[in-house]
């Protein structure tokens, strides 16, 4: 159990003295789903709620492109899957239907990272490369991480080809066709001696009735979005 964690309004709140951490569920209905204007304007209520300057949030490309907020001009949506700050009252957030949200800060040192993970990312380690930028630009030493709800091994069957991938690259070794992203993830963060505390929320958005979850591989193109963000204050 994570220290903290308490359901609010049907969302997953984590707070821990300036560190607030939120995984929104399907619970509320509320898609954050951008592009049909929906998703937009859910965002923009959350920043007038929790009265935040601004979240950033990126166009996700499932790769392994890390953005620093101050490269980013106002106006534009940046592609890329993971996003690192050092500001306060600022929201960083991405979104997800399955895939792994996750979440990165050093208190001491104020830097805050958020990070899609699905299999692609992971497979190219998206979140060990956003640690390493953690460490590289910032000098983070006392990283502690949560690994948001996805699509857990009980319910996700891929190619025997993406698992002879995976084996081929990690440690972690899959034996059938259900494979655990997070422990790929988990292999990724503990690599790093600065990375103190790996947490995991411990949901499966396929199968987790309490919350609910939008699902891609249950509802298909027309599957909600959740939003997986952090925030310092
Ligand atoms: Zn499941």
């Amino acid at each position: 159990m994570i220290n903290n964690m308490k359901i609010v309004n049907g969302d997953i709140k984590i707070k821990n003295d300036k560190i607030n951490i939120y995984f929104t569920t399907a619970e509320a209905s509320i898609d954050y789903k951008i592009g049909l204007g929906e998703g937009e304007k859910s965002i923009n209520i959350l920043e007038n709620k929790l009265n935040l300057k601004k979240i950033y949030f990126l166009k996700q490309i499932h790769s392994d492109k890390i953005i620093n907020t101050n490269d980013i001009n106002n106006d534009l949506i940046v592609e890329g899957d993971a996003l690192i700050s050092n500001k306060r009252d600022i929201g960083i957030g991405v979104f997800t239907a399955d895939c792994v949200p996750v979440i990165a800060y050093d208190k001491e040192k104020e830097i805050i990272a958020a990070i899609h993970s699905g299999w692609r990312g992971t497979y190219d380690n998206i979140v060990g490369k956003t640690i390493d930028k953690m460490i590289k630009d910032y000098g983070c030493s006392n990283i502690e991480t949560i690994i948001g709800p996805h699509i857990k091994e009980c319910c996700y069957e891929v190619s025997m080809e993406i698992v002879d991938k995976f084996n081929e690259k990690y440690n972690y070794k899959t034996k059938s066709r259900n494979i655990s992203i997070e422990s790929y993830i988990k292999e990724q963060l503990e690599k790093y001696n600065e990375v103190k505390k790996i947490d995991n929320v411990n949901l499966c958005t396929f199968c987790s009735d309490k919350p609910k979850f939008y699902s891609y591989r249950k509802e298909g193109d027309l599957a909600g979005r959740m939003f997986s963000f952090i925030f310092l204050n």
